[in-house]
């Protein structure tokens, strides 16, 4: 072939590809409608209706700036400006209407709306500047009605002759960040031009439902919805960020924003950091912000929303128009890769999803289809964004403009960090949902987001979980004035002498009361004695541990008591358990000898010796007889354990001093009759009855099961004179529900623990007995009985209900998987250390090591921390929430129980092989809807004739009640 030839294959070759190229060009240009005609919405856009029909009358997409302009202002021109703009953009004019079942956006009038114009002229200058907020956030938070047609609108508020303001609002639906930047041009332009150069700007040839026609037209981009089909695969965590209040069931979409500047220094080093990783202050930043949003979550999969701007055509750089996608940008988190690597990792996500931009979000829901609640976003629930200030500039030589900040008070989630630059100043903007969070929370997230920077810079090798978050106020608040130091109670002592002591100052005073008989403290005291006389004479230091079965009468009360003034511990075993789980415990602890009292279960089978108590009280009074050695050992309690067996907790007397000093310490009166609700195998028996016998008052002992009877319970109450007592929210609950409240006028304290209190309990409370002080204790059995309390307030009703701050002697920390202190507001697993912690399981060295820890924050502390498994987060003002169980635990009507404990069972036996146990949580009525099918079928099938195809395949995958939302706004 000669050179010739080639070159001329060659061009033909060429002009083929370039005819190919313009065919496909052609293809896929968008085409001007017919002037006029009405056009499909755009994926953005039925997004939005959709958005903008749940939550109809909400402002929260409406989109304003605020300008100010300064010096000459020609009205006039201003108005034919404006008009201009209107009339060359087409989209100002179209409404969103259904048109044959189909939503269309349909070309409205050619009316051109006027400039809303105010004259506050002859106001005070700070009048004027207060007024100029008021009367702009009022007309940017008008709801817009997207039928009308007219979704844009524009104020001028003049100051004075040389200082206006210019409002500028449009519904979201029409436009996007960019098409402001378009419309502020392009008022310059006009306002500018001579009325004979107005005509001769050509005029736009190609306008937004041109773009929607050829959007919905164009084929699904299949490769880009496989990509991230396969990149949001599996469940999708829902960002668990402690909030302040809890999340309502339908979102206000109310919001704030906190704003702080990124010192200079810091704002160096980081385009330094992002220039050594080759990356950009987005990527970085955006890591930082996930790597915050796990360390207040602990969740290992963040997914963060990122707005991105489509317009990729030419013809569309000019359009006014609602152009935005929202990627899902998903990381894995590993706590142990060091900072710089996760950057790296979430560099390639970005330049993925980048690669993978031309899919509309729309298309993405509808083929994710997730689960959808009002309360919450979908796929994301923060978004993060990097955004240039917009410039300021002239209108014309007489007239500059510059922005200004208008914040309309809405937040479209539940959180948005938006760094934002301006001259060079980089500032960290946090706009929140106030449903969620309180400006404090957010103030310190700020804080903790620097710190987090400052340490990421300093150290980029450090592993995401060690990067330093706390800032140093915070520090000291957390780890050293929460938890102030602990002089140690100086009397040794054993918890039965301070009984004793009440013994000889008020031997006629009642200590035990129950129904039909009561006994006096003198009584009680000798016939106590009694039983540890035999216990020391008939037992060698090999008992060291006695058991005690029967029903809480004062019969055990007088054996407990015994039992200690022998020098030995008792083992509390509750008749109702199951006669292996007896069985095991006695084995476990080592126990020898029962002391038994009425209503025992049968020990016999168990070879177990037991003595009657009833048998060992009978006798005359003896002199006290008093034991060579005594144990340090106050009782065992057996509670719940993972590997499907119970583990014993030893309780020393130091312990139950402590526990029962931080009463007297705490709390404002003693009791002077208490009424004993629990069972005496639970600790918080301990509470009652050593508050009480040790303080000179009188135990009220109930009979079995009485909280099943409310109002036996209610009329002992009141014959009892009842001041005090501890018990179940729950049973609080219905006891203020179902009782007369005249027969509960003796109560002056009640104690609710044990298990989370419902807000509904408080306003009872507060409606009912509202004199009546009421408090929530915390703690488990392993801390003796309490650690954490809280004086419930009648504003506790409205959030979630505190357990308080660490009582005398106590101190709590919240600590991460690397037990490192979470931030102020973030969850974090409770741990507690101090007097009150046990010394570690009985027989458990394993288990006692996972859980009893060296202090990892004081190493030279001599406590231990105790590692509760229970979640919970600091208030601003150190007061602290619980948030439920970190592992599979439960609370069922008092008993703590590890659900594996009861699979572990399950297991075992013979042709089981899978197990799984869950606490079903009884429906809350009230808050559901309740839409039952077939409802919601006649729903979907009125919506049918209502909406086109596209919008009844979202609302498929919408939740009933976002069903049942939707439907009440469009028929209203
Ligand atoms: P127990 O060892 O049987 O006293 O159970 C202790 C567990 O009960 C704690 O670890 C918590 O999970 C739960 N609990 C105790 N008191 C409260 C409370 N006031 N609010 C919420 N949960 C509680
Ligand atoms: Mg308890």
């Amino acid at each position: 072939m000669s050179t010739s030839d080639k070159s001329s294959s060659k061009h033909a070759k060429l002009a083929q590809w370039l005819a190919r190229a313009k065919e496909k060009r052609k293809q896929n240009a968008i085409l001007p409608l017919e002037t006029g005609a009405s056009a499909p919405l755009s994926y953005g856009q039925q997004r939005l209706w959709l958005l903008q029909h749940l939550f109809s009358a909400n402002p929260f997409y409406n989109y304003a700036d605020m300008l100010i302009l300064e010096g000459e202002l020609d009205m006039d021109r201003l108005q034919q400006a404006f008009q201009q703009i209107v009339r060359r953009h087409r989209i100002f004019r179209i409404g969103f209407q259904t048109e044959d079942g189909k939503m269309i956006q349909r070309h409205m009038s050619e009316e051109f709306p006027f400039i809303e114009v105010h004259d506050l002229s002859n106001l005070p200058e700070e009048v004027s500047a207060q007024q100029t907020q008021k009367i702009a956030i009022e007309a940017a938070r008008q709801p817009f009605d997207l039928s009308s047609g007219r979704l844009t609108k524009l104020l001028v508020i003049h100051q004075h002759a040389e200082a206006h303001v210019l409002v500028l609002i449009m519904h979201h639906i029409i436009t996007d960040n960019a098409s402001f930047e378009i419309f502020v041009k392009e008022l310059g332009i006009f306002y500018r031009a001579k009325p004979a150069e107005i005509d001769t700007l050509p005029d736009a040839k190609i306008q937004y439902p041109d773009f929607a026609q050829w959007q919905q037209q164009g084929p699904v981009p299949s490769k880009q919805l496989s990509y991230w089909k396969q990149k949001l695969s599996g469940d999708l965590a829902i960002l668990d960020l402690p909030t302040d209040r809890p999340r309502p069931t339908i979102r206000s979409f109310r919001g704030e924003y906190v704003s702080v500047p990124i010192p200079n220094k810091l704002q160096h080093a980081l385009k330094a950091l992002a220039q050594q990783l080759n990356t950009t202050l987005f990527v970085l930043l955006l890591s930082a912000f996930k790597v915050l949003l796990y360390r207040y979550a602990h969740q290992r999969d963040i997914l963060v929303g990122v707005p991105i701007s489509n317009r990729d055509q030419v013809a569309l750089e000019s359009m006014i128009g609602f152009f935005n996608e929202t990627q899902v940008l998903r990381s894995g988190v590993d706590p142990t890769q060091s900072f710089e690597g996760f950057v790296q990792q979430v560099k390639t996500t970005v330049l993925e999803a980048f690669d993978h931009k031309q899919l509309p979000f729309e298309l993405l829901v509808k083929e994710l289809n997730p689960e959808r609640e009002l309360s919450h976003n979908p796929l994301f629930q923060v978004m993060f964004l990097y955004k240039e200030a917009p410039k300021a500039g002239q209108l014309d030589d007489s007239l500059s403009y510059r922005h200004a900040t208008l914040d309309i008070g809405v937040s479209k989630f539940d959180l948005t960090l938006a760094i934002m630059e301006e001259h060079n100043q980089l500032s960290s903007i946090i706009e929140y949902a106030t449903d969620l969070f309180d400006a404090a929370t957010i103030e310190r997230m700020q804080q903790n987001f620097l710190c987090l920077l400052t340490d990421a810079v300093a150290h980029p090798q450090k592993s995401i979980q060690q990067l330093d978050i706390l800032s140093e106020s915070d520090r000291i608040s957390l780890l050293d004035r929460w938890n102030p130091p602990i002089q140690p109670l100086s009397e040794a002592n054993h918890i039965h002498v301070l009984i004793e002591q009440q013994a000889h100052l008020r031997p006629q005073a009642i200590a035990l009361k129950w129904e039909g008989g009561s006994m006096s403290y003198e009584s009680m005291n000798q016939q106590a004695q009694l039983i540890a006389n035999h216990l020391i004479q008939q037992t060698d230091s090999s008992y060291e541990l006695i058991g005690i079965c029967g029903e809480a009468g004062p019969e055990i009360i007088l054996g407990i008591l015994g039992i200690l003034k022998a020098g030995k511990a008792y083992l509390p075993l509750d008749p109702d358990y199951p006669a292996n789980r007896i069985q095991w415990m006695l084995e476990d602890a080592g126990v020898s000898l029962v002391l038994t009292g009425q209503g025992s279960r049968d020990l016999s089978l168990s070879k177990i010796k037991t003595v009657e108590i009833a048998a060992l009280v009978s006798g005359p009074k003896q002199p006290p007889l008093f034991p060579n050695q005594s144990s340090s050992l106050a009782y065992v309690i057996y509670t719940s354990g993972s590997s499907g067996r119970p583990k014993g907790v030893p309780i020393s007397h130091s312990n139950l001093l402590h526990s029962t000093r931080a009463r007297s310490t705490y709390y404002r009166n003693t009791p002077a009759a208490f009424l004993l609700l629990s069972s005496f195998s639970f600790d918080s028996s301990v509470a009652g009855i050593y508050w009480t016998l040790c303080g000179g008052g009188t135990l009220v002992l109930t009979k079995r099961r009485i909280e099943q009877d409310i109002a036996r319970l209610s009329s002992l109450i009141q014959q009892q004179q009842i001041s005090h007592t501890l018990l179940l929210p729950s049973l609080y609950g219905m006891l203020l529900r179902h009782a007369d409240p005249t027969e509960l006028a003796s109560l002056k304290t009640v104690i609710v623990a044990g298990e989370s209190c419902s807000n509904q309990v408080i306003k009872d409370h507060f409606a009912i007995l509202p004199e009546v002080l009421l408090y929530n204790e915390y703690g488990p059995t392993e801390a003796t009985v309490w650690a954490t309390v809280h004086q419930i307030q009648e504003e506790d009703a409205r959030t979630r209900v505190p357990i308080g701050q660490p009582i005398p002697r106590m101190h709590v920390y919240l600590l991460d998987d690397s037990l490192q202190a979470v931030p102020i507001g973030a969850s974090g697993e409770l741990f507690i250390g101090g007097e009150g912690i046990a010394s570690g399981y009985l027989h458990r060295p394993q288990l006692s090591e996972n859980r009893f820890l060296k202090h990892p924050i004081h190493p030279t502390s001599p406590y231990v921390l105790y590692r509760t498994g229970d979640m919970a987060r600091f208030r601003s003002d150190g007061v602290l929430e619980f948030l439920g169980r970190k592992d599979e635990q439960i609370k069922l009507r008092g008993y703590r129980i590890e659900l594996n404990e009861i699979e572990e069972v399950l297991r075992r036996q013979p042709g089981i092989q899978e197990v799984a146990v869950l606490m079903s949580e009884p429906e809350n009525t009230s808050e559901s809807l309740d839409v039952d099918s077939l409802t919601l079928a006649t729903a979907l099938l009125e919506l049918g004739d209502e909406v086109s195809h596209h919008l009844l395949d979202s609302i498929e995958s919408l939740s009933e009640k976002e069903v049942q939302l939707l439907l009440k706004n469009i028929h209203s």
